[in-house]
């Protein structure tokens, strides 16, 4: 066994992991990294879920997928006449694993410049400040640090009974994987996957039903923006079925059947193949040695407090690792936190700050509260509601759905939570974030001046309505 010292261990090279070793080393710590993921030809793929099976493969997807719905259906609105339109569902992917690999290259030749030492294979901590690091290829090694960051992310949840095959019942990564557009598609679960990944499929024509458990569709959204989502999802095609809880599947070589509980009883609908999106579960399996000091809790998350410091001295955990929003951002701010932390004694990363943003068309985000919090707070409240349809680049665009909500304190003006849904949501949402993480009040942002025509006025048109002031609807 080779013992190597270094200053900081980072077992997990996703988001969070990642991001946490370059900080750690532009800040002048011997820093080493550790990962397990391989690609599809056994060759260490860095970036994690995020790069690998995540955020980039499922973006690559729906820009794909969306770049067709708008030549097949919008085009003609242009004056641009096609001929048929097909797609090529092996040149998206192979677009898409290009993407994958140029990002993932990108960071192992960060690591170079960085001067990380980068460990391929399986991570345990042993105890603090003792990593060992098992490889199929190398005989174990030990690696000694004064701190360890732990950012083992998350895996799918798997509901039990349900056989993830990757042929007929797939989890998010096999549903990346499509090499055909199925021609029905069931979905477990309404969350951020399943309409992400749904709206992928329905887009190059498969027949979507996505089952979801609660009564409500994205519950922990602002409830304007929630009924909003609904109306558009359901507009253009998405077969959303409420309160249906699955039960059971069975699965035989044409496809499935899904079994579900709903208000009407027991029901049961046949799909070509059917992909399970019920959540994602903290990664810590053989992380921690039986000694090491650590354990996880009854969730399978690392306790940490508002630093990320575990109980253990020198050991932290970021990421989906700990509680929190499962989100790459919000994984690699902790990440860069630590390592200041480490190396100064000061970093910070405000949670109550941390944008959401779900890429379906029209995409939806959000920052800060919701109408239902302020009320449950208690808190005196104004809204501004200003539509895209009011909007000149919105029209020029072509993309008039949906709406910018900011809700602002009644007393100070505060910008407490910023809602869209509308095009560009997951662009717009930064100003908000930045006015709200500069304490700004809703006079700041209707005070900015707006470049003109962006989508972003309807931002500025929304704060100008939160004091009845909006220049282009009626204000009531
Ligand atoms: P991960 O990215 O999961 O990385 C952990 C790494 O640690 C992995 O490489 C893993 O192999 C490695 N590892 C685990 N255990 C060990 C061990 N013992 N030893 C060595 N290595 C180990 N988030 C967003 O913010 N925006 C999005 O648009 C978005 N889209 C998503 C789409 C999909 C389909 C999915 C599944 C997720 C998406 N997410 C998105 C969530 C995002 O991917 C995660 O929140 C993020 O990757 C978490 O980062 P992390 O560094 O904590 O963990
Ligand atoms: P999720 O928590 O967003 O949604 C899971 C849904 O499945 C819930 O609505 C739940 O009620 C439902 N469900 C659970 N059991 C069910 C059952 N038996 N029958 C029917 N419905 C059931 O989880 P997800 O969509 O799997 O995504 C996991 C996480 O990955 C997200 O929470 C998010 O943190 C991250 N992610 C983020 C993005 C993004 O930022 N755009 C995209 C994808 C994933």
């Amino acid at each position: 066994m080779t013992e190597t010292a270094f200053d900081v261990v980072v077992i997990g090279a996703g988001p969070g992991g990642y991001v946490a070793a370059i900080r750690c080393a532009q800040l002048g710590l011997r820093t080493a990294c550790v990962d397990r993921w391989v690609s599809g030809d056994s060759a260490p793929s860095l970036g994690g879920t995020c790069l690998n099976v995540g955020c980039i493969p499922s973006k690559s997807l729906l820009e794909s997928s969306e770049r067709f719905e708008a030549i097949t259906h919008e085009a003609g609105a242009h004056g641009i006449a096609t001929g048929a339109v097909t797609i090529d569902v092996e040149k998206m992917q192979g677009r898409k694993r290009q993407i994958v690999a140029e990002l993932t290259g990108g960071i192992e030749a960060l690591f170079k410049a960085n001067k990380i030492s980068f460990f391929s294979g399986h991570g345990t901590l042993v105890k603090s400040g003792h990593v060992r690091v098992l490889s199929k290829d190398s005989s174990p090694r030990d690696l000694l640090a004064r701190h360890v960051i732990l950012a083992s992310g998350s895996t799918p949840i798997a509901l039990p009974g349900l056989d993830v095959d990757n042929e007929r019942i797939f989890d998010s990564s096999g549903a990346l994987e499509f090499s055909t557009v199925p021609k029905t598609l069931g979905i477990i679960g309404a969350g951020v996957i399943g309409l992400e990944l749904g709206s992928v499929w329905r887009r190059l024509g498969a027949s979507v039903v996505i089952l979801e458990a609660q009564d409500e569709l994205l519950s922990t959204a602002d409830p304007m923006i929630a009924r909003e989502a609904k109306k558009q999802f359901l507009k253009q095609g998405l077969d959303i079925r409420l309160g249906c809880k699955v039960t059971r599947v069975t699965k035989d070589a044409k496809g499935c059947a899904i079994y579900f509980e709903s208000a009407e009883g027991v029901e049961e609908i046949q799909v070509e193949r059917l992909v399970v999106a019920v959540g994602r579960r903290p990664y810590s399996d053989n992380l921690l040695d039986e000694g090491c000091g650590l354990t996880v809790d009854d969730r399978g998350f690392i306790p940490v407090n508002a630093s990320c410091a575990t109980e253990l001295e020198g050991v932290w955990a970021i990421g989906d690792l700990v509680h929190g929003p499962m989100l790459a951002h919000k994984a690699s701010e902790e990440g860069i936190a630590v390592a200041e932390q480490i190396a100064t004694g000061q970093g910070h990363v405000d949670h109550s700050l941390v944008p959401w943003v779900i890429y379906t068309h029209p995409e939806i985000s959000w920052v800060g509260a919701t109408e239902t919090e302020l009320k449950e707070s208690k808190t005196p409240f104004t809204a501004g509601i200003f539509p895209f349809a009011a909007s000149g680049r919105a029209k020029a665009v072509g993309d008039t759905a949906g709406f910018a909500k900011i809700l602002a304190h009644e007393d100070t003006d505060r910008v407490l939570g910023v809602h869209i849904i509308g095009p560009q949501a997951s662009e717009l949402i930064n100003e908000a974030t930045f006015a709200m993480a500069m304490e700004a009040s809703a006079e700041d942002l209707a005070r900015t001046i707006h470049a003109h025509p962006t989508l972003g006025e309807v931002l500025h048109e929304a704060a100008l309505a939160t004091a009845r002031r909006a220049i282009h609807k009626v204000n009531r």
